[in-house]
């Protein structure tokens, strides 16, 4: 896989794309696309990863441009709206602009009282009706005790899981023998080890998969499938080509009984595709937009760093697989 790097990393274009809402900090998405033989792959490790667990990131652009993505099992997959740590009014808004069946509404944000969070999860069940589905993401922001009193509280509202409700492994499994809510781990699982480990702890029912932290699609499946748990896939904030790699992945799972993470095109202000992977009635279909001569012209950004990253990465590529 190496041995194809250096021609690869030749055409690689890179990316700088204003994000519309501030998020993990950022506010400019950075990265690059590479083009292989199999299509176009995304590497986009945040600033502050090393080439360690750049090397990741790296594999699964590598696996996107150079080896056909496994067979998808469905052509369309549902996604969720995602309704930030706003007032009720506005989240209804969101909710109501959205033709999304399930949202994923912020909660536990800091300097926001439980009120707030209350207030902002009724609107949202008034808004999507009774039919709709509603978790709260809290990102590992409540002690076991908070969480306990907020989820039961919160269950009057129906929520289908609570996402990261705390932030370790051991208060996840207390929090999860004390209330009914299926616990999901996300910040919990950044490798692809971790997935078992959560399992191993008791510590959720649902797990949270990312493609390119993971590795790749092929290494996320694997680790879905030894982990066992149900996965939802869910987006780094990438470009469409790297959204295509997540939609793969969520096409090729067995099962998919929650609606997915990717709906994330509408966090930034543009795109490297001509065609985004953009939600409609809810749901992504399952394609590959090719990234675009214009798009990436207007987004671009010096490719030499990003060329300087991948080689700093791929020293640390995990050994090549059997397919
Ligand atoms: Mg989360």
């Amino acid at each position: 896989m190496t041995g194809d790097l250096p021609g690869l990393l030749d055409g690689l274009r890179a990316f700088a794309i204003p994000m519309r809402t501030r998020f993990r900090g950022i506010t400019v998405r950075e990265g690059a696309v590479l083009l292989g033989p199999a299509g176009w792959g995304e590497f986009s490790p945040f600033a502050e990863y090393g080439p360690r667990e750049s090397a990741r990131w790296l594999a699964s652009a590598l696996e996107s441009a150079l080896a056909p993505w496994p067979a998808p099992v469905r052509d369309r997959i549902p996604v969720n709206a995602t309704v930030p740590a706003v007032g009720p009014e506005r989240a209804r808004q969101i909710v109501t602009a959205s033709e999304c069946r399930t949202a994923k509404v912020k909660v536990a944000e800091r300097g926001q009282d439980d009120a707030a969070d209350i207030e902002r999860v009724e609107a949202v069940r008034d808004a999507l009706g009774p039919e709709g589905r509603i978790r709260v993401d809290a990102n590992g922001g409540w002690g076991v005790d908070r969480a306990v009193r907020m989820l039961r509280r919160l269950a009057a509202f129906g929520l289908e899981y609570a996402e990261q409700p705390c932030a370790t492994l051991d208060e996840l499994a207390e929090l999860r023998r004390r209330v009914a809510i299926p616990i999901a781990a996300d910040e919990s699982i950044r490798r692809a080890e971790d997935p078992l480990r959560v399992r191993a702890a008791g510590a959720a029912d649902i797990v949270m998969l990312k493609v390119a932290p993971l590795g790749g699609v092929r290494a996320a499946l694997r680790v879905a499938e030894a982990c066992g748990l149900p996965a939802v896939v869910s987006s780094a904030v990438d470009t469409s080509v790297g959204l295509a790699a997540g939609v793969a992945l969520a096409a090729a799972l067995p099962e998919l009984p929650y609606a997915c993470g990717l709906a994330t095109m509408s966090l930034l202000a543009g795109d490297v595709t001509a065609s985004p992977l953009a939600e409609t009635g809810g749901e992504l279909p399952v394609r590959r937009p090719p990234a675009d001569a214009a798009a990436l012209a207007r987004w671009e950004a010096d490719p030499a760093p990003w060329r300087k990253r991948a080689l700093a990465a791929a020293e640390f590529l995990p050994a090549e697989r059997p397919a």
